[in-house]
């Protein structure tokens, strides 16, 4: 062990609220009082970490005398060859101190648990197209968590309001230069972002501008809800968007609404016309991006292109797909994936084409409403021989106009699904479960599969990919 003193850990271990200035509303902290630190899950053999008698189940407390509550405090302050650590030990009970070393290059080789240690940092707002608020009573408690940490935009590209943040942490967030971030922007004009998202709305306007003014570049996001934050007050949020160069890509998503809440009836999703409005009024802002930037910033969520009953544009106008996990380019990227595999890689899915057949084997593709014409395009590659259809999933556990694949629960899957499902490959996308294995009515994958199994389906699953899919089914 290469620490060289020990203390008793101390018990008052509670965790502590940062205080705010005034003008800042409180958030809660979801922090657990016994978790100090950060906990070790993994260290690597022979690494620096290994080498100091570092082990899982311990908990580094402080760096450099920095309490450690974030990664990002990690990242900052290991960022050189050595550091000071102050180290939990549970077995005894004993806190250590010692410094760490590498050299040049080397990896530290110890894995936290998460991104964040200190409790993440709930939202301050009140949405009025919250999804948490629109939720099935029945719903685990884990969806119903309101994150909107600043810190997580800027570590995993969560998207954040900054309307809880206090200046102490705007300044820290500048000092360190955390860049980019992802920023829910909604609306410009005062009135209809509090409108949307509630009192605390000009916060969020005052960090954003802060962040700006010092050069962190912002990925944007508008959640569109027609009648309140389209038409003119979209026209001036674009234009508050096209005078920031520091906002480098901006993405507007369609409001999405369930059964299990009465102030939404109605979305781009029942609206041709509306949704090919918000097309139609991107356009000259994108082509004046084009322009004058090189990169088209303002970009549409897929939906509405499918809402639209338009053809999703082509990947050069995606600049690189910034904001591809928020649902931007996903058809264009799945569209060219499959049209990749007709030019150049028919012999592979003739293949596997083949090998279905001589299976007697019928496969169903499974995916949500809105993707079912594009998830089509990777089933027309196969000869009619294969029977390779989509099955579209209406998504009843939802309700509402919720019709995306990643939103797929098992409850609808099972039910929709047909009883006799012997000879069948049932393709599952993997985006139904989450990180733990979960679908979104809490049913464990396990489950799903078992369940389909007994009905005769050999049940595979994968990411949405074509390339993937096919290499799925040839196995
Ligand atoms: S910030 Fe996010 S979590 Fe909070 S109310 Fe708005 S949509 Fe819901």
């Amino acid at each position: 062990m290469g620490f060289e003193e020990a203390d008793t850990m101390p018990q008052s271990s509670l965790p502590t609220v940062p205080q705010y200035a005034a003008s800042v509303a409180n958030y809660c902290a979801s922090r657990h009082p016994d978790a100090e630190g950060a906990l070790v899950i993994s260290v690597v053999p022979e690494s620096p970490a290994d080498d100091l008698g570092i082990e899982p189940g311990m908990r580094v407390l402080s760096v450099n005398g920095h309490e450690l509550t974030d990664m990002i405090v990690w990242l900052w302050e290991t960022d050189d060859l050595e550091a000071d650590l102050e180290v939990f030990d549970p077995r005894d009970n004993t806190v250590a101190r010692a410094t760490i070393e590498r050299f040049p290059g080397e990896e530290w080789g110890v894995e936290f648990d998460g991104a964040v240690f200190d409790g993440m940092r709930t939202c301050v707002n009140a949405c009025i197209f919250c999804f948490m608020n629109m939720l099935p009573k029945e719903s685990r408690d884990s969806l119903s968590i309101r994150d909107d940490d600043y810190r997580l935009s800027f570590l995993q590209g969560n998207f954040v309001t900054l309307t809880n943040m206090s200046d102490a942490e705007v300044d820290d967030a500048i000092g360190k230069m955390l860049s980019p971030m992802n920023v829910s922007l909604h609306a410009i004009n005062p009135e209809c972002r509090r409108k949307l998202i509630g009192r605390n709305a000009p916060r969020g306007i005052e960090v954003l501008e802060r962040f700006l003014d010092a050069g962190i570049e912002i990925h944007a996001q508008i959640v569109l809800c027609p009648g309140i934050n389209d038409g003119d007050e979209l026209l001036a949020t674009l234009e508050y968007v096209e005078q920031h160069p520091g906002i480098t890509s901006l993405a507007i998503v369609p409001l999405g609404f369930t059964k299990h809440q009465k102030r939404f009836t109605t979305s781009y999703s029942d609206d041709v016309e509306g949704s090919r409005a918000v097309v139609k009024l991107l356009e000259p802002f994108q082509e004046r991006a084009r322009a004058t930037r090189g990169c088209t910033v303002f970009q549409l969520a897929d939906e509405f292109y499918v809402d639209a009953e338009l053809d999703v544009p082509p990947a050069e106008t995606y600049d690189g797909f910034p904001q591809f996990y928020d649902g931007i380019g996903m058809l264009r990227s799945f569209l060219d994936e499959v049209e990749e595999l007709r030019c150049s890689h028919m012999d592979d899915v003739e293949r596997v084409g083949e090998y279905l057949s001589q299976r007697d084997a019928s496969v169903i593709v499974v995916c949500g409403e809105a993707a079912q014409r594009t998830f089509d395009a990777f089933c027309a590659l196969f000869s009619s021989n294969a029977q390779v259809l989509t099955q579209a999933i209406k998504n009843e556990y939802f309700g509402g106009n919720v019709n995306v694949t990643g939103l797929i629960c098992a409850c609808d899957l099972l039910a929709q699904l047909p009883e006799d499902l012997s000879s069948a490959i049932v393709l599952i996308p993997e985006v139904i479960y989450n990180y733990d294995g979960l679908t979104l009515d809490g049913e464990t994958r396990e489950f799903v599969e078992r369940s389909l199994a007994a009905r005769g389906a050999c049940v595979k699953t994968c990411v949405s990919s074509p390339y993937k899919m096919l290499d799925e089914l040839g196995e």
